[in-house]
Order: structure tokens, then sequence, then C-alpha cells
């Protein structure tokens, strides 16, 4: 993982897979109107690492899922995921701006975790676990099944596969929307304030499925969160932002317990 600023020379011309990068934002800026909510934005995160972006409220994290997740595109600068650009496809030898074909080709790649869990509310726990499985990726009813199973397991959820998400608290529901990101068997799992919208007595639940998760599989992981005792356990980076840029990464240990950047002080001084 490296972050850095402003790449004079960064090469927009070969698409072709490269190492063991699984995410690179190269020098991406991100407007809404005349506001640069992201700032010529440079990082990558290596397969199977779990990078942490932490930050004050709209310094520009959420944006960066919303980019991985093509909800919305950048004004300037590209982003690949699994050495595929995701914003970019080659046509005769040339960089042109990524078609919806190719984007869902990638996208399979990702998958996300919301603060509101966005469960179908009108199928059932296994069926909203099978669903994409059967219609995006054609495996059978029995294979998606059998996946929805194991990974309903993994959650603690096993015995809740036939009910609706209304009939869930808060924290199972969120838990059931980690099962279905991971029964697309992404590369990458996207996280987004997952507990936020919990309450307080639920979010333990869901970080420990998360933690377990960090530990037992070799997904890779872009979480934005508050919660920073589980930014430490998880982390193996720490992505600090302000105002649409990186001002300081690394170790969660070195962030956390000796930043260097006043703002980082500050901030980590307010949530801590
Ligand atoms: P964070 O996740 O760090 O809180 P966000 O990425 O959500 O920050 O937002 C960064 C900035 O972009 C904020 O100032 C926010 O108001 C602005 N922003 C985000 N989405 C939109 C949008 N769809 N239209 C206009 N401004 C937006």
């Amino acid at each position: 993982m490296s972050s850095s600023e402003h790449n004079e020379n960064s090469e927009h011309t070969n698409p072709a897979v490269d190492g063991s990068e699984l995410i690179k934002f190269d020098n991406v800026t991100k407007r809404f109107g005349s506001k640069v909510v992201l700032d010529n934005l440079c990082f990558d995160v290596s397969s199977g690492k779990h990078v942490t972006l932490i930050g004050p409220s709209g310094s520009g994290k959420t944006t960066i899922l919303r980019l991985l997740m093509t909800l919305m595109k950048p004004e300037e600068g590209t982003i690949k995921v699994g050495g595929h650009y995701l914003t970019h496809e080659e046509k005769g030898g040339k960089l042109v701006p990524a078609g919806e074909k190719h984007i869902r080709e990638v996208r399979k790649n990702i998958g996300m975790v919301f603060q509101q869990f966005n469960l179908f509310p009108n199928m059932k726990v296994l069926r909203n676990l099978t669903e994409a499985p059967v219609h995006v990726l054609g495996l059978s009813k029995e294979e998606a099944e059998q996946r929805a199973r194991e990974l309903l397991e993994l959650v603690g959820l096993t015995e809740h596969i036939d009910k609706y998400p209304s009939q869930l608290s808060g924290g199972q529901q969120q838990r059931v929307a980690i099962a279905r990101a991971l029964a697309m068997r992404p590369q990458v799992l996207l996280l987004d304030e997952v507990t936020s919208a919990l309450d307080p007595e639920l979010v333990a639940g869901v970080l420990d499925v998360l933690r377990d998760i960090a530990h037992t599989t070799d997904i890779t992981m872009l979480c934005v969160t508050h919660e920073m005792n589980f930014a430490r356990d998880i982390s193996d980076d720490v992505l600090m932002f302000d105002a649409g840029r990186v001002i300081e990464s690394g170790a969660p240990e070195k962030i956390f317990s000796d930043p260097e950047h006043e703002r980082t002080r500050e901030f980590l001084g307010a949530v801590l």
C-alpha cells in the first residue's frame, strides 16, 4: 500500500494486469460542481490487505467507495481493480471511457456492505443470498444455496435462513448483508460505516463477524469506519483523509499511537 502526491509521469496507456495491486487510484479527482471532493488522489491496496479510511466527516472517504462501486465517475484520473481499469477500457490500442459491459465485468470483483443494510425486503434470507449468484454469476440454485448455507454459518445466522429481513434485528440484517456480499465471491469487500445505523448493543456482534472474516479469509477489505478499536484490530494500513487527500498513512500502531500530522492528532483526540 502506498499513497503519493500528483504523479506527473503516470502511465495511462497500458491496461495489462500489474502484479499484486488489487486497487489502484491514480490521480483521481472528483468534483461536485466547483467543490473538489477528491484532489488528485493516488493510493493502492495490495491483494489480501485490509485498509481502513479514517478522517473527518466530508473528507471524501465514502466517495472513494462509491467510485469503486461505479455509483459515480471521477472527473479526472483512473481507477483499476484487479489489474483492469474500472474507469476506462482499451479499444484499438487506446484508453477510452469504460462502457457498461466492461464496468459490469470489473465490478463483479467488488462487494459492498452499506450503512443501511439494503437487503431485499420481499425475499427471505436464503434468497437474499442466492439471487445475485444465480442471476449474475450463473450458479445453479443448488450451488448458490450450498454457498449461502456456509456463509450463514460463518455469520452465525443459520437458524434464520427462512425469515424475512423485517423479522431480524438490525445487527442480524447487517450480518445477512455481509454474507450476501460474500456470496458473490468478490476479491474486495467495501465496508461503509456498517455499524453506524445500529443500536449500540448490536455493534459488537457485527464487528466480531468482520474480525473473523478479516482473520480467516484472504479477502481484501477497504473499510470506512469510526470504530477505531476495530480499525486497529483488522487493518494492515490506515489512511488518514482530510479535504480529499491522504495526509498520513501507515500501520495502525503508528497512526493511532504516534501520528505525525497535527490534523490526525486532532481527529483522533476527538474520536478516541
Ligand atoms: P466522508 O465519507 O469522508 O464523510 P463523503 O465522501 O461522503 O465524505 O463526502 C465528501 C464531500 O462530498 C462532502 O462535502 C459531501 O457533502 C460532498 N458530496 C458527497 N456526495 C455528493 C453529491 N452526490 N452531491 C454533492 N456533494 C456531494
